[in-house]
Formats: structure tokens, C-alpha cells, sequence
């Protein structure tokens, strides 16, 4: 069961746990309309460029390397997973925008200041969007599933804010 939770290279959460766990999540937090919640969609910067000259098996040590060190932070009830490639989403229960800001800033930094596996001292950086979604402001036509599917498609429209301003970044949109 763990094995069918789990994506094999890293070892943290699968898309489809992801999906279905947050999905209920967000059934509750329409349901309830009690609290926020927080979303975070996060890319490795820059990492053809990293694969390229170091090869794959480096940039899998390095994809490992930061979801390890992401984990690692991590609170138990946080669902953590990779969504594909050096794609990561993180989903924060009862957390509101203030809070996931500085969880958002804490792992940027953690990443940013570990060694590489490359040996090459140059850090590896990811950029983060954040999003914060509260119980009141749900549409309750919504289903959970459509929820929490149209607010992975404006992460990853917004991620590429993140790209653009720059990069090693948390994007948040007001
Ligand atoms: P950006 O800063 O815009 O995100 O640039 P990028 O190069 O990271 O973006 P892009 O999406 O073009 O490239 C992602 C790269 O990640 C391409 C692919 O080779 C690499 N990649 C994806 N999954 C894996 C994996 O499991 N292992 C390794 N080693 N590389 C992977
Ligand atoms: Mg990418
Ligand atoms: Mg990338």
C-alpha cells in the first residue's frame, strides 16, 4: 500500500495520493467554511541546464536532495508530492497566506543553502507559488475535485511569474 502512496525516486507522496487526500480537504474546508488552507506549486530552476552537463543520475540525487530537505521541515499533516518531474506540490492544512508565506520563504532558503550534488558549489534553487485558499471565499457550486483542480492550473499559470521576475522566489498572487 505504502509502494502505491509513494513516488519511487523520492520517496514522498504520489500525485494521485496527492489528489485524492486534498480533494477531501477540500470538500471539508467547503463543507465547514472554517479556516484557510494553503497551496504550493514548486520548480527546480533551471534544470536542463543542470542535467545537462552533470547527467541524469546527478539530477535525480539532486531531485532527492531537495525533496529530502523540503521533508524534512515539513509538519506530519502536510501533504507533500511530487506532481511530476521536478514539479512538487505541497498542500498546508489550516494555514492562512501569513503563515504560508514563511513556510514558502523557509524552504526556498533551506533549499538554496544546501550543497549540491554536484560538487560544483553552485546552489540548486526552486521557485514557489503560493496560494491561499479560505472556507468563506469557496464557491459552494464547486465540486472539491474542480476546486483543487483550478487552483493547481492558476499555480502553474502563476509559477511562470516566478520564472519570470527572476526565479529562487515565493510568487504570491493577492
Ligand atoms: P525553469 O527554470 O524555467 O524551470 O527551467 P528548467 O530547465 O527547469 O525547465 P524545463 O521544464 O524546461 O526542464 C525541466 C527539466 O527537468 C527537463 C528534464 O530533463 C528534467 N527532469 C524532469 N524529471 C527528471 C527526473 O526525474 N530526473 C532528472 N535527472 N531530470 C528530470
Ligand atoms: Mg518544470
Ligand atoms: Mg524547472
Amino acid at each position: 500500500r505504502q509502494k502505491s502512496l509513494r513516488d519511487p525516486l523520492t520517496g514522498i507522496y504520489n500525485r494521485s495520493y496527492f489528489f485524492e487526500t486534498v480533494t477531501r480537504e477540500m470538500e471539508n474546508l467547503k463543507r465547514t467554511k472554517d479556516g484557510c488552507v494553503c497551496l504550493m506549486m514548486m520548480d527546480i530552476d533551471r534544470f536542463k541546464a543542470f542535467n545537462d552537463p552533470y547527467g541524469h543520475l546527478c539530477g535525480d540525487q539532486a531531485i532527492k536532495m531537495v525533496t529530502g530537505c523540503i521533508d524534512r521541515i515539513l509538519r506530519k499533516s502536510d501533504i507533500f508530492a511530487r506532481y511530476g518531474g521536478e514539479e512538487f506540490v505541497l498542500f498546508l492544512p489550516a494555514t492562512n497566506l501569513e503563515r504560508g508565506r514563511t513556510i514558502a520563504e523557509r524552504i526556498r532558503m533551506t533549499v538554496a543553502t544546501r550543497p549540491s550534488p554536484a560538487g560544483d558549489g553552485k546552489p540548486i534553487t526552486i521557485s514557489i507559488d503560493l496560494t491561499s485558499i479560505c472556507g468563506y471565499e469557496i464557491n459552494p457550486k464547486m465540486s472539491g475535485n474542480k476546486l483543487l483542480l483550478s487552483a493547481i492550473e492558476e499555480a502553474d499559470t502563476a509559477l511562470y511569474q516566478a520564472k519570470e521576475n527572476g526565479r529562487n522566489r515565493v510568487w504570491t498572487r493577492a
